[in-house]
């Protein structure tokens, strides 16, 4: 199982074969050919993307808030104002799961059996607040997930030769996560994060079978021209759009 790119039209997108022939969902990231998909006022191309690549209704698509926090949110009925988030859960078919980054991480969680779908969105603190985890527990939680049926896309992100924290977090990160193995690299008298392993680990602990877990092979930072990285290009840097959707 491993992520791939399509090419439809002028654009090219991400997804996972084993996640299509399941037959029940839509799913895929968009590349920096299908442009900056910040989801700020004034701006639609997502919306316009989601539809041309996914046929998402734009009226489906549910954006949170994301604050690199743990929050998870469970769309229903759309709300004036988006909600403060770093992932969405739902069973309800058609609605439109979407997760904006840039080197930070988007994971996709799909559980066939139950119906089930979660999107998240997991840079350093999220990924220390376990968020990826939490989201698979809350799926149990209110929807029977058996992590053992689940499927895992964990998409593109900076990898663990770019990703550089701080000491202050590597105290805490080796603290937080003992007993799981290399996450964490010293090289030059630098501290190199593998965020994609932690994420992978976190759900191998929850109970998901290793060969249920995809990660993607692109490090955004070192393929700038296949997508838009904020430790490259800073601030004003696009986003891609993560989208999941049960049909
Ligand atoms: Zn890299």
């Amino acid at each position: 199982m491993s992520w791939k790119l399509k090419h439809q039209q002028e654009y090219e997108y991400l997804y996972i074969p084993e996640f299509d022939s399941t037959g029940i969902i839509a799913h895929g990231i968009t590349t920096r050919s299908c442009g900056d998909m910040s989801p700020v006022a004034g701006k639609d191309n997502y919306q316009r993307m989601a539809s041309i690549l996914f046929q998402s209704d734009p009226k489906t698509i549910f954006v949170c808030r994301q604050i690199h926090g743990n929050n998870i949110y469970k769309p229903e009925k759309r709300c004036a104002y988006p909600p403060e988030a770093d992932a969405l859960i739902t069973n309800r078919k058609g609605i439109t799961l979407s997760i904006f980054t840039a080197d930070c991480l988007p994971i996709f969680i799909l559980d066939p059996e139950k119906e089930v779908i979660g999107l998240v969105h997991a840079g350093w603190r999220g990924t220390m607040a376990r968020i990826g985890q939490k989201t698979l527990l809350e799926m149990k939680k209110i929807y029977q997930t058996n992590p053992k049926d689940c499927i895992i896309g964990i998409g593109p992100g900076i990898c663990g030769k770019c990703y550089e924290i701080g000491a202050t977090v590597v105290e805490y990160m080796l603290k937080e996560f003992k007993g799981f193995t290399s996450f964490l690299q010293q090289k030059n008298g630098k501290n190199l994060l593998d965020i994609s392993s932690l994420n992978k680990q976190q759900f191998k602990e929850a109970g998901v079978l290793e060969k249920n877990i995809s990660v993607c092979k692109y490090c955004t930072a070192e393929n700038n021209s296949l997508f838009y990285s904020y430790r490259m290009e800073g601030e004003n840097a696009g986003r891609m759009m993560s989208v999941l959707r049960l049909r």
